[in-house]
């Protein structure tokens, strides 16, 4: 396998990663590229979109400006934040996958409180939870379909039926890991990015005409269905990215939401350093992240590691030794969802086999699947000096004040946490 000469990333990296002649990956050169960018005519140029967006839901008879859609994490905060501080009434709405942690919970509420907003949530029925989990696992190695097709569903339903045209998303995610889109691009929320990238190419009617299909009825994918263009086109819908307006900065931000908006974090975890990020959800950094290691090789460490590196608060020495540590660790939330599946172990894992990428995975003499190779091996690569980024500043681990009553690590888990509403 080949890995990025700066960061931690394999070439099987999703989604889409390219290496330059020297060995760094797209990500990595799409960071770098950042100090260039006119930040300050970007956020003017967001303002100016807000206002002209703001009249026309306004002119709708709305008493909202804009959507953001919210789960109560870091992100959700700072969205709502910035918004709020430029004047406006956001309509905030969030998509319930129903594996709550306490802690996202206490978030969620912690934010309406903080900044005295509405709350707009549609909550999935556990059956059809069940149902999607099981057959996604089966079909494309993924659990949490239901999540992401709500996630970027609801919101564009909600635009529609209130009649709010502008929805502000936070950070694109992928434009920032691989690099699959640059700075210029502005990419904005389309119908079928949402379908190719967060819903593995699966509309509600892929599902239920599947073969696979045994158990998922139309009831189950009913709330998933996109609006038609008729709707979206009588409302002039448009979903744009707060990270393509700012220079954006995950610790940064998170750092000013726990200081003086009291937003919580982990106290620790078990598959990675980091204790900021997916705290809201019990698979995210669990079950769902691991099914990432097993089928290309690594997993949310990787992620984190890569992001410290580019922003000079990590060695990628350090970040090997963090990956090394984190990415193949057997995460305990997988007995909740094998609890809530009716599932074995075996079963769970023999879905995956098809899926196991046979650049970094092999079977041993008993069977047993092992790593062909890992960034562990690529330390001392021809090249890493004459791309290497300086250390800029410490790796500070964001760890808020332990809260009663959510303060619990993410990876004492029970089915109390197992949370619906
Ligand atoms: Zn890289």
């Amino acid at each position: 396998m080949e890995y990025c000469k700066r960061c931690c990333y394999p070439a099987n990296a999703k989604p889409t990663i390219l290496f330059d002649e020297q060995g760094v990956c797209s990500g990595c050169r799409l960071h770098e590229s950042r100090p260039a960018v006119d930040w300050d005519a970007k956020w003017k140029q967001f303002q100016e979109i807000l206002k002209e967006y703001s009249a026309k839901a306004r002119a709708n008879g709305s008493t909202y400006d804009l959507i953001i859609p919210v789960s109560g994490g870091k992100d959700s905060h700072y969205q709502v934040h910035c918004i709020k501080e430029l004047g406006y009434n956001p309509l905030l709405v969030c998509y319930n996958h129903g594996f709550n942690t306490k802690r996202g919970i206490r978030n969620l509420t912690n934010m309406l409180k903080q900044f005295n907003c509405d709350l707009l949530r549609f909550t999935t029925s556990p059956e059809a939870a069940r149902v999607l989990s099981k057959f996604m696992l089966k079909t494309v190695g993924d659990i949490t379909w239901h999540y992401h097709a709500g996630i970027m569903t609801f919101p564009i339903k909600s635009a529609v039926m209130y009649k709010i045209p502008l929805i502000l998303w936070g950070e694109h995610g992928r434009s920032d890991r691989t690099g699959m889109y640059n700075q210029s691009d502005m990419l904005e929320f389309s119908k079928k990015d949402r379908q190719e990238h967060s819903m593995r190419g699966f509309e509600p009617d892929d599902i239920l005409r599947h073969p696979n299909n045994t158990e998922v009825k139309p009831e189950h994918v009913n709330p998933f269905y996109y609006p038609s263009d008729k709707e979206i086109e009588s409302v002039g819908v448009r979903g744009i990215y707060l990270s393509n307006y700012i220079s954006w900065n995950d610790r940064k931000q998170t750092k000013e939401m726990i200081e003086t908006f009291g937003f919580e974090t982990a106290q620790s975890r078990e598959r990675t350093y980091s204790l900021h990020a997916k705290l809201d959800d019990i698979h995210a950094n669990g079950t769902h992240d691991f099914l990432k290691y097993l089928k290309f090789g690594y997993g949310r460490a990787t992620d984190d590691t890569t992001i410290d590196i580019r922003h000079g608060r990590m060695t990628r020495e350090e970040g090997i030794a963090m990956v090394a540590k984190y990415d193949h660790v057997r995460p305990s939330d997988l007995d909740i969802w094998l609890k809530f599946t009716g599932m074995t172990e075996q079963e769970f894992l023999a879905c995956v086999d098809h899926l196991r990428d046979p650049l970094i995975w092999e079977k041993d003499a008993n069977g047993q699947w092992k790593t062909k190779d890992s960034i562990a091996n690529h330390i001392h690569d021809a090249g890493i000096d004459d791309v290497r980024l300086p250390r800029k500043e410490s790796l500070e681990i964001l760890r808020s004040a332990a809260l009663p009553g959510s303060s619990r690590d993410d990876h004492i888990l029970e089915d109390t946490n197992y949370i619906w509403l």
